[in-house]
């Protein structure tokens, strides 16, 4: 059960004061390391000794809380409870739902889990995860309002290279080949246009112009498949906008195969290349993966002043 595992994932994780680290941004954008302290369920006062099933993921327990104790009167997911007919909910579906004082708890997070650690990742973090996932078993979890308590609907993976992950309550099958080339893809069509353009579809036409009319078609035809699936929406959730022209032109020669003469340059637009001349070179310089080895100083900075 996925409760179980994140349940395990936060004992071997948080330190002896109960606090696990969170890099997160302050209010003004800069990096800040946050102490998370959740509430442990084992300590709360409505915890009694229980033997039975959990309602909710319908394990055998030897501890619980009663239903009204953890649940509030405006929980409304009582058609997925495993066990409907029993009295009580497990110290590890109690941690997932338990709210602190300060209003946070497990679901007003992100969060990756295995038997080893519980990460609550930031969309950078998360974006590594997604292409990268821990060791099996592991859950992979989306809080999109950060409201909704979703940990207990997801699914334990098996396999790193298909899994699924829960985008709020919508569980979303990954292949992670299939996501990282759509990621891609995105994160360059991103240099000219905005997020909600491209899932909606519905284009500004001045940036199709500044952005060029074939190189547009480049991108839409292969993002088009994808509108309406929430892998886009998953995608977008950590998508990185490549903000050097020279990555994408040789993202558009190397990866969608256009040839120089079809590329217009961003003639009304301030290039933040201009002037290194770099631009008659773009296809000898740049080989293959752009966005794992920034190939010049310029943007290497960029990615550093992004992260
Ligand atoms: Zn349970």
């Amino acid at each position: 059960m996925p409760t179980h595992l994140i349940y395990k994932a936060w004992q071997n994780t948080k330190d002896e004061n109960g606090v696990i680290m969170q890099n997160t941004k302050d209010a003004k954008g800069n990096e800040i390391v946050r102490q998370i302290k959740f509430e442990d369920p084992m300590k709360q006062k409505d915890m009694e000794p229980h033997e039975g099933h959990c309602f909710l993921c319908g394990e055998p327990m030897t501890h619980g809380i009663k239903l009204k104790k953890i649940f509030s009167n405006v929980f409304t997911d009582w058609n997925i409870a495993k066990c409907r007919g029993e009295t009580h909910v497990c110290p590890a579906c109690c941690f997932s739902i338990l709210t602190t004082k300060g209003r946070y708890g497990l679901r007003t997070f992100s969060n990756v889990a295995n038997e080893e650690r519980l990460w609550l990742p930031n969309r950078m973090e998360m974006r590594e995860f997604l292409m990268h996932p821990p060791d099996p078993p592991f859950v992979i979890n989306l809080a999109v309002s950060q409201k909704k308590h979703i940990a207990f609907k997801g699914e334990v993976n098996y396999s790193r290279d298909i899994f699924t992950v829960m985008y709020e309550e919508m569980p979303v099958l990954i292949d992670r080949k299939e996501f990282t080339r759509l990621l891609e893809l995105v994160e360059h069509f991103l240099y000219g246009f905005t997020k909600t353009e491209i899932i909606t579809g519905d284009y500004n036409q001045k940036r199709i112009l500044d952005f060029g009319i074939e190189a547009w078609e480049a991108f839409e035809e292969r993002v088009k498949p994808y509108r309406g699936n929430p892998l886009l929406d998953v995608v977008m959730f950590v998508a990185q906008k490549v903000e050097s022209e020279e990555e994408l032109q040789c993202f558009m020669v190397s990866e969608l195969k256009m040839k120089m003469q079809e590329l217009q340059p961003y003639s009304s637009m301030p290039s933040i290349v201009a002037g290194t001349g770099k631009e008659g070179q773009v296809g000898s310089t740049c080989g293959g993966k752009s966005n794992a080895s920034p190939k010049f100083p310029r943007s290497e900075q960029l990615a550093l002043d992004l992260f």
